[in-house]
C-alpha cells in the first residue's frame, strides 16, 4: 500500500516574486513528485499561485474595495496558465494531472465531499496527479476556505492521507524569528505540544497563509494521527529531504489514531438501522482481502439510507463490515444480486459500479 501524502505548495514555490508562472520551479516540483512515486508515495498536490500567475494581465484597481474582484479575475486567468505549466512538465515524464477547484461549501455538503473523495481516489488509481486549488472566482467571504493551508487540511482529511507537507519559505518552526541568528529550529514536535511562546516570522507578501495558519493546520490534523511536516522549498529536492527527516519540522500525529484513523471515524457514524445482508461467497471474499462490496453479493437491503451514509454489512445476523454506501436504499434494492455491468441499465446516472468502495469499507476483523 502506498503512503498517501498531500503536498501544499505556496504561491512563491511555483510563481515568480514579480508575478507569472515559474516554469523552472514547476518542473523541479514535478520531477520530485515523480521520484516520490518511485519511492512508494502517492502524492496529491494542493497548489497556490493562480492569483500571482495572472495578476500582471489584469489592471490593478485603485479602489481597495475592488481588490477582491481583481484577485478573482487574476485567479481566473492565472489558473489555466499554472495548470498548463504542470501539464507540460508532467508530459516530459509521460504523466498526467487533473485540476480540482473547490470551495469550503464543497466540504460541508456531504455529497459534494464524497464526490471530491471519489474523484481523487479514481485519479490516483489511474496514476494521475490530482492538483487542487481554491475556486477563487466563485469564492466569496462566506464560502471561502481562506487560505490553501486550510484547504490542504480538508483535502488530507477527505482523502485519508497519512501525511501533509506544507512547503514554504521558512524551514519549519523556530523558537524565534528564523532571521535571528540565535533562532533554533524544532526538529520534531509531539502532537500534544501547543507551541505557545513561539514567535512567528512575518508572512510573505504573496499568498494568504503564514506560519500562524500552518500551525492551525497542524493542530487540526495531528490529533487525528496525521504527520504534518513544514519545511522550505528553497533547497534542492525539498520533499525528499523533508521526508528523510533532514531539515524542516515534523509534527507527529497521535500514534494511537494512526493505526485506526479511518476505522474510528467510520464506526462512529455508522447508522444503527441500515444494513445489507450478503451471501456466503461475498462474506468469505470480504474476510480474505479488502475488496469493494459488489451488488452481486447483496441478498437483502434493510432500512432507509442515503448515498453517503455509513451502513452495516451483515452475514448470518453478524455485522461483518461497515462502510459508506454508494447508493440510497431504493437504488440498492434495484441493484442487489445484479452484476456491476447491469447497474447503468438499472439506475440513471449511476456514479459507481460498486455498492461500497474498498477505500470506504471497514472489515470487522480489523477492528
Ligand atoms: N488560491 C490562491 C491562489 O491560487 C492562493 C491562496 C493561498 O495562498 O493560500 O493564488
Amino acid at each position: 500500500m502506498k503512503t498517501r501524502v498531500v503536498i501544499k505548495v505556496g504561491s512563491l514555490a511555483v510563481t515568480d516574486e514579480k508575478g507569472g508562472v515559474s516554469v523552472t520551479k514547476i518542473k523541479a516540483i514535478v520531477q520530485e513528485l515523480q521520484r516520490l512515486k518511485e519511492k512508494g508515495f502517492s502524492p496529491i498536490l494542493v497548489s497556490s499561485g493562480a492569483i500571482n500567475s495572472g495578476r500582471s494581465l489584469i489592471q490593478r484597481p485603485e479602489e481597495k474595495k475592488m481588490m477582491i474582484s481583481f484577485q478573482q479575475a487574476a485567479a481566473a486567468v492565472g489558473q489555466p496558465l499554472l495548470m498548463k505549466s504542470y501539464v507540460d512538465a508532467l508530459h516530459a515524464h509521460n504523466a498526467h494531472c487533473a485540476q480540482i477547484l473547490v470551495t469550503h461549501e464543497d466540504f460541508k455538503e456531504r455529497k459534494r465531499f464524497l464526490n471530491i473523495r471519489n474523484t481523487i481516489n479514481q485519479l490516483i488509481d489511474n496514476n494521475i496527479l490530482p492538483i487542487v486549488n481554491e475556486n477563487d472566482t466563485v469564492s466569496y467571504e462566506e464560502i471561502t476556505v481562506g487560505d490553501n493551508d486550510q484547504l490542504a487540511v480538508m483535502i488530507t482529511e477527505a482523502t485519508d492521507a497519512e501525511k501533509l507537507i506544507l512547503l514554504t519559505v521558512a524551514d519549519g518552526l523556530f523558537n524565534k524569528n528564523p532571521k535571528d541568528p540565535d533562532a533554533v529550529r524544532f526538529d520534531v514536535v509531539d502532537f500534544k505540544d501547543d507551541f505557545s511562546g513561539v514567535k512567528f516570522a512575518a508572512k510573505t507578501t504573496v499568498g494568504r497563509g503564514g506560519m500562524d495558519t500552518k500551525l492551525k493546520a497542524v493542530r487540526k490534523l495531528t490529533p487525528n494521527g496525521v504527520d504534518v511536516i513544514i519545511g522550505t522549498f528553497l533547497t534542492e529536492n525539498p520533499l525528499l529531504r523533508l521526508l528523510e527527516g533532514q531539515g524542516g519540522t515534523l509534527f507527529k500525529g497521535n500514534p494511537e489514531k494512526q493505526k485506526s484513523r479511518r476505522k474510528s471515524w467510520l464506526s462512529t457514524i455508522v447508522k444503527n438501522d441500515a444494513w445489507v445482508v450478503v451471501d456466503e461467497g461475498c462474506s468469505e471474499a470480504m474476510k480474505k482481502a479488502t475488496t469493494s462490496l459488489l451488488p452481486v453479493g447483496i441478498k437483502k437491503v434493510y432500512g432507509m439510507f442515503k448515498r453517503g451514509d455509513v451502513i452495516q454489512v451483515k452475514h448470518k445476523n453478524k455485522i461483518i463490515a461497515v462502510g459508506i454506501s454508494e447508493f440510497d436504499y431504493r437504488e440498492m434494492e434495484l441493484i442487489k444480486g445484479k452484476k456491476s455491468s447491469e447497474i447503468t441499465d438499472l439506475i440513471e446516472n449511476a456514479h459507481s459500479k460498486v455498492a461500497i468502495h474498498k477505500d470506504n469499507l471497514l472489515i470487522k476483523s480489523d477492528q
